[in-house]
């Protein structure tokens, strides 16, 4: 059984993000999911995903939220590719979600760290 969604804080800066009341720069949006350029980039691309719906982390994802994670998945590559991340395989690109204070997690609000371009990168 999966913790409740964690209700959305007033001041929860990427939901700000999402709703378009703090500036970003965009790469994506539907009525689900939003995607913009991190502010402090460790590769030659490097943007987040995040669900418009308040989810704190991935400690709280629940099955109600499977689909919509699926679809951040397979939506990742594509965008990937699309903010100049090189093909699979000589390319690629990393996948990343930091979850809880050990796991390194700063914004709590669940978000997938997409990286990628021509090695080297700043970090990682
Ligand atoms: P994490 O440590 O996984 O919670 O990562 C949070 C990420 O959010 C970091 O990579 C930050 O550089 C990024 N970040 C923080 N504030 C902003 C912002 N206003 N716009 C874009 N990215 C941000
Ligand atoms: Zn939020």
């Amino acid at each position: 059984m999966s913790q409740p969604v964690t209700h959305a804080p007033d001041n929860c800066l990427f939901c700000k993000i999402a709703a378009g009341q703090i500036p970003s720069r965009k790469v994506y949006e539907d009525d689900e999911i939003f995607a913009f350029h991190d502010i402090h980039p460790w590769a030659p691309v490097h943007f987040l995903m995040i669900p418009k719906v308040h989810i704190a982390s991935m400690a709280q994802a629940g099955a109600e939220h499977a689909a919509l994670l699926g679809r951040m998945m397979v939506l990742a590559p594509q965008l990937a590719l699309a903010q100049g991340c090189n093909p699979y395989p000589a390319g690629g690109f990393r996948i990343v979600t930091n979850t809880g204070a050990e796991g390194g997690q700063e914004v709590h609000h669940l978000h997938i760290h997409v990286m990628g371009g021509p090695r080297p990168w700043l970090k990682g």
